[in-house]
């Protein structure tokens, strides 16, 4: 068994529900060790200007799937929910999940770059990602997550609580 970090995020529809829906089916191929974080509002950078507050997490889970096959398991769930296979780069999505890190592997394929290249520079996923693993460490990479956090580009970023996560938060 291998332990990974997932990061997802979503910004269409209700999306507090897409969450749910894609925790359930993540069950299926992480079993009774998955474990969540809280759920962050953050702000929609890398995107068209009209898109809207991501609800954002992590979720860590043990898996025996290749990295390759869990890419797959996370696709089709994308596609599943409604995510076009098509989507343009920076359009507003259902549902995205990325692949953080896989183990203590290092990756690099056309199709899968693992630690996520992105993941140490983006607030949305190392917040959740030090609830989680606070002492984790990203393969290749030397500094602690706390120290990511602290040099990572300054976004709109806030904790919902249990409770408003049950609602469909807005950071306006
Ligand atoms: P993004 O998540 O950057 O907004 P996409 O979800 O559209 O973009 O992913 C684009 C491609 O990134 C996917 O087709 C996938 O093959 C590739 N990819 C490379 N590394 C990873 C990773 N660690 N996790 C998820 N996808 C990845
Ligand atoms: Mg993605």
């Amino acid at each position: 068994m291998v332990l990974v970090y997932i990061a997802f995020g979503s910004n269409l529809g209700n999306r507090i529900d897409h969450v749910r829906q894609m925790t359930s089916e993540l069950e299926y191929i992480g079993g009774a060790t998955m474990r969540c974080s809280s759920l962050w509002l953050s702000e929609a950078t890398e995107m068209d200007s009209d898109a809207g507050d991501f609800v954002n997490g992590v979720i860590e889970l043990k898996t025996k799937l290749s990295a390759l096959a869990l890419l797959d398991r996370l696709q089709q769930i994308e596609v599943a929910m409604g995510r076009p296979a098509d989507h343009g780069f920076h359009t507003a999505r259902v549902i995205d999940l990325d692949i953080i890190c896989y183990g203590n592997q290092v990756i690099s394929t056309p199709r899968l770059t693992v630690p996520h290249p992105r993941a140490h520079e983006r607030a949305f996923v190392l917040n959740p990602l030090f609830e989680l693993a606070p002492e984790l460490k990203l393969p290749g990479l030397d500094q602690s997550l706390s120290e990511m956090i602290g040099k990572a580009p300054p976004m709109k970023i806030l904790q919902l609580p249990p409770n408003q996560a049950e609602k469909n938060g807005s950071l306006a």
